[in-house]
């Protein structure tokens, strides 16, 4: 089978020949329907966070069984699966305590399986894998705790969406910072992720939207999922302009980009009790501050969310159920797809900020 190779941080993708082995007891095969091209996958190609390498990236993704593996209860060969950047033991003490979504095994698998060992290699060399996912190939074998099965009547490229960008943006909202109806919300970035973060604010009842970007058709395009207000961060101060809409503060703001000055944006943009959410993953030396009096004696709130803070396995056919009844756009996120062989162009897409969703989608 065929994948992109990242051999070199800041070098080209290379799209060669890979061996895949069998799935092993607990694994399953899927044959890669539609797989995304996120900002988290960017961070690794350009090193912006380091990663052992050669390794196939890719983490948002959706698919079909092509086999699976002794032991395997959940899948069977021919079922549509949504697949999970974050499996789950389901016996650490985060699954024990009801947070799949931090389980302690995204640490141990660091660029291999749950059992240390890898099933990609190229010319007799092991590949590394990428959170159990590596999706951008035609086929992956993954724990079967990685895939969650969906109905077939949903497209794969719609499928693919609820592997990161929609479950983790509007995850946010819902799970992290449980926003209330009638409240107030910013949000900074609206790419791929923040425009589920407007789209799930509009969900719950968030009755002031505030998007923030520096792209005018992102802002356009917020518009259309559920913003309310839009801010040119270029031509306009966001926070006091936050501030003026809002009578003094948003109740929520959730900081989807990754970088120090905007999350303290987000910060300062609050009202009284208000709390802000860092939802984009920062490169590697990125340190976070606020301004001590006024976080304190404003009482506001800063925290992170990963994944959505999701219960994936309870969330994801929550978001379909939404999708159905067009509630929740996904068709409309998709704005570029690309065969596997133009991976670069995926990613060159992405640094420069086109569209809101590119996707890979397999022949
Ligand atoms: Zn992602
Ligand atoms: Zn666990």
């Amino acid at each position: 089978m065929r994948a992109a190779i990242l051999h070199e941080v800041g070098k080209p993708l290379a799209v060669e020949t890979v061996d895949l082995e069998k799935p092993r007891p607990g694994e399953v095969a899927v044959r890669i329907g539609a797989t995304g091209v996120c900002h988290s996958d960017l961070h690794y190609i350009k090193g912006d966070l380091p990663f052992p390498l050669p390794v196939v990236l890719g983490h948002e993704a959706a698919g079909v069984v092509d086999a699976v593996g002794p032991e395997v209860d959940s899948v069977r060969p021919g079922d549509h699966v949504v697949m999970l950047f974050a499996p789950a033991c389901a016996r650490c003490r985060y699954c024990d305590a009801g947070r799949p979504h931090l389980c302690e095994l995204r640490s141990r698998v660091r660029g291999k399986m749950p059992d240390g060992s890898t099933r990609l290699q190229w010319k007799g060399r092991e590949l590394h894998h990428f959170t159990c996912v590596s999706s951008w190939a035609e086929m992956a074998v993954v724990p079967e705790a990685g895939v969650l099965r969906i109905s077939e009547e949903v497209p794969l490229t719609v499928a693919a969406l609820l592997g990161c960008a929609v479950t983790t943006g509007v995850g946010a909202v819902v799970n992290t910072a449980r926003v209330t109806p009638g409240s107030s919300v910013a949000v900074f970035g609206a790419g791929g992720v923040g425009i589920n973060v407007v789209q799930g604010a509009r969900i719950a009842g968030a009755a002031t939207i505030i998007a923030v970007d520096l792209l005018e058709h992102r802002l356009e395009a917020a518009r259309r999922f559920g913003a309310t207000h839009t801010i040119n961060a270029n031509e306009e101060d966001p926070v006091r302009a936050i501030q003026s809409l809002t009578r003094g503060g948003a109740d929520y703001a959730f900081e989807v980009i990754g970088r120090a000055a905007v999350v303290r944006q987000a910060v300062e943009c609050l009202a009284r009790g208000g709390v802000a959410v860092a939802v984009g993953i920062p490169p590697a030396r990125e340190e976070y501050t606020v301004g001590g009096p006024a976080f304190v004696l404003n009482e506001k709130t800063l925290r992170a969310c990963f994944y959505g803070s999701a219960h994936l396995r309870a969330d994801i056919p929550r978001l379909l159920e939404l999708y159905y009844g067009e509630r929740l756009l996904l068709d409309e996120l998709v704005t570029a797809t690309y065969p596997l062989d133009r991976v670069n162009d995926a990613v060159a897409a992405l640094d420069r900020g086109d569209g809101l969703r590119g996707l890979l989608v397999m022949g």
